[in-house]
């Protein structure tokens, strides 16, 4: 066992509070002076972290940190509480809630940055203590639609069914819509490491991102287009006999579908719908048909589609017929993007999942958690609402009070102008956080939150490791853990006998028997071997087992034990240009900030970096908009206008804006993008809406 750093003096193993890379993290110092350093002993990162990971400790002593309960006054003003007040405020509220409205009436709002321990005691809080069926999370804007499509194609979902060491020895990579060199940049390693064992690295964006611009090849398509893309790309693989027939044959079902789908995608029709050259679809194709290992990764990019789904599922498609899911060093994955948008994905914190990645309709699933939980199966509700359904129904004639715990839905949800008025119009609005975000900032009861260091948990990265995020300090004065939060209200509505825990490992003992069995078995991970063994990858069913680093070597946990092909057609996005509207919107990250930017918005050397949302534009369009670099430019879209500072920039597509959405307020990008929904996964669109171009000015009034 790593000593505990406050009680000795020597440094703690920890790990980064951001993205799913979850680099492994040294911190010294005082209670009141932490400081970070790399861990060059975690594998993942091997001691290089980035500007996020270096200053994150800066916030855990920040001034804006909330210290004590807030509650809504009579005149309307958040007020400080004691625990006590704040939280018999949340129980008699809700109880008020259910009683006049029914069970469901209360919806629950968790975060992909949630350690497994709350994912996981969150979503037995709203099925046991309040017995809604409504909680969802954040990670339908992230996630859902990989993990749909990799569960439908492969059986299963874990974000990379392989270690990131296989990416340094893959002959080509083709990765798709993620702009790594900002989002993770300690993972450029394995891309140098793969570049210099001679490899080829091939990247799908809009943009000529910093990561387009490292790699050997660049193909800049039109957003939208992935699914003709994947399907051109896999014409030619088959017309020129470079699909693995063998394989296919052996280990997947549906090719004869796709082979027939595919064939109407010949490469001169593709480049009219993807802006791709003909050349570039063949050469690419040949690329990745003649390497003797490929692997394609995904990232948001084709996923946050309403075809996001679909999207993954063609480019999984290639990888099949390639032959390359579960050989060495090859094969599918998506590159997760939150803290814990592997683990936060699995243990029940979805609206239609209990934990260990099982469906809540399903029996088996059922008895087996409720009799972890020590309730009747039929006391679990069933289904509830997907995120953005959720979000759309708040107010009188739906869900009547929500509980948000880690997720800035204000700045971080699609047409968010129209969820800030959803949120406003609840009876009874709880947040727990850090600090004062846009959402807390409209809650009737606000709950201060531990943060990263103060508390212990486990995080799944984006490799499908499960690893230990150790405590190293106190948490200030008045503030608590959400895991003690989400006790304290249990013990308020009469539950307190299901949740009496005395630590994150109590807890993670629970989750660890709730799992067993499921898709994502942990009931062989203990805080111990995470310890020992720089993380456990699951499943990892039992004390002695060695966890699974690689996924489908020998076959796919479906029930005939092979992959399926999905017959995929190119659908254009659900907002087409058109002379009002005449440019492609697409958003994403910056170096600088992390997801709402909550917390990167308060560190003083990112915020020099990278000060506010600045909008990317091609000099052809900025032109047409009569706007010039560095002035602002004024961008309406279906659901709303915001202004940015323009950067003029020939690394993005001519019909193609681009906007960093870490900011709310009027710099709020999200105030634009579109909520149509993928059918499959929920997700909503925020990679592609239309958008009209105009320059800010006093004479140019909208
Ligand atoms: Fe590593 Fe991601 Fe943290 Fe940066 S933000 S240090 S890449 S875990």
């Amino acid at each position: 066992m790593i000593t505990d750093g406050i009680a000795s003096g020597s440094a703690v193993a920890t790990h980064c509070p951001y993205c799913a890379l979850q680099c492994g993290m040294l911190l010294m110092g005082r209670q009141d002076a932490v400081t970070v350093n790399g861990n060059p002993k975690f594998p993942v990162n091997q001691g290089g972290l980035c500007a996020k990971g270096w200053s994150a400790a800066t916030l855990l002593t920040h001034a804006d940190r909330l210290l004590t309960p807030l509650v809504r006054d009579s005149i309307g003003t958040l007020v400080p509480a004691s625990w006590d007040e704040a939280l018999e405020c949340v129980a008699q509220r809700f109880k008020q809630v259910q009683q006049r409205y029914g069970k469901n009436a209360i919806g629950v709002f968790g975060g992909g940055s949630l350690t497994n321990e709350k994912t996981y005691l969150l979503g037995k809080f709203a099925r046991v203590a309040l017995g809604t069926s409504n909680i969802d999370y954040n990670g339908r804007f992230c996630m859902a639609s990989a993990a749909s499509a990799a569960s439908m194609a492969l059986g299963l979902d874990r974000g990379l069914p392989f270690p990131l060491e296989d990416m340094r020895r893959a002959k080509t990579i083709l990765l798709v819509g993620a702009n790594v060199a900002e989002t993770m940049p300690p993972i450029m390693k394995y891309f140098e490491a793969q570049q210099q064992n001679g490899g080829t690295l091939i990247v799908v964006d809009p943009r000529r991102s910093a990561t387009a611009q490292w790699a050997t090849r660049h193909l800049r398509l039109r957003p939208g287009s992935d699914a003709a893309l994947a399907n051109g790309i896999l014409h030619v693989l088959i017309r020129d006999k470079l699909v693995d027939e063998p394989y296919i044959r052996a280990r997947t079902t549906g090719f004869d579908d796709v082979r027939r789908i595919v064939a109407t995608y010949w490469p001169e029709r593709v480049e009219q719908i993807t802006g791709v050259a003909e050349a570039e679809i063949v050469d690419v194709a040949r690329v990745l048909g003649q390497a003797s290992s490929a692997m394609i990764l995904t990232a948001r990019g084709p996923e946050q589609q309403a075809q996001g789904v679909n999207n993954t599922l063609a480019y999984i498609n290639i990888a099949l017929a390639l032959g390359a899911v579960g050989k060495p060093c090859s094969g599918y994955g998506s590159l997760t993007g939150q803290g814990n948008g592997q683990g936060g994905r699995e243990h029940g914190q979805r609206a239609d999942q209990l934990p260990g990645y099982r469906r809540i309709d399903d029996p088996v699933a059922r008895n087996h958690v409720a009799s972890v939980w020590g309730i009747p199966e039929a006391d679990i509700p069933g289904p509830g609402k997907s995120a953005c359904e959720l979000l759309d129904s708040l107010g009188p004639d739906g869900v009547r009070a929500l509980f948000v715990m880690g997720s800035n839905l204000v700045v971080s949800a699609p047409d968010a102008l129209r969820v800030e008025q959803r949120l406003k119009s609840v009876d009874f609005l709880v947040v727990a956080d850090f600090f004062l975000s846009e959402t807390a900032e409209l809650a009737d009861v606000v709950l201060p939150s531990a943060q990263w260091a103060e508390e212990d948990g486990t995080m799944t990265n984006l490799e499908g490791r499960v690893i230990w995020r150790r405590r190293a300090r106190n948490p200030p004065e008045g503030v608590r853990s959400d895991l003690d939060v989400l006790a304290d209200l249990a013990r308020c509505l009469g539950k307190r006998s299901h949740f009496s825990f005395g630590s994150a490992e109590d807890v993670f003992e629970e989750l660890r028997r709730a799992s067993r069995g499921g898709p994502a078995d942990y009931s062989g991970i203990t805080y111990e071997r995470i310890d020992a063994e720089d993380g456990v990858f699951w499943p990892c069913p039992a004390a002695d087992h060695s966890g699974t680093p690689r996924l489908f070597i020998d076959t796919f946990p479906t029930a005939d034990g092979r992959a399926r092909f999905h017959a995929i057609t190119h659908l254009p996005p659900a907002e087409e240009c058109d002379d009002e509207f005449p440019l492609f919107l697409t958003t994403g990250r910056v170096l600088a900030h992390y997801q709402s930017g909550t917390q990167t918005r308060r560190v003083g050397a990112l915020q020099e970096i990278a000060p506010e949302a600045v909008a990317e534009m091609h000099p052809s369009a900025a032109r047409t908009a009569r706007v010039a670099d560095g002035e602002r430019v004024r961008l309406s879209t279906r659901r709303g206008t915001a202004t940015f500072r323009l950067k003029v920039t020939r690394s993005i597509r001519e019909d193609t804006v681009f906007v960093p959405f870490h900011w709310g307020g009027d710099q709020s990008v999200n105030r634009l993008t579109n909520c149509a929904l993928d059918p499959i996964s929920k997700m909503p669109e925020f990679k592609v809406c239309a958008v009209r171009a105009s320059a800010d000015t006093a004479e140019n009034p909208e």
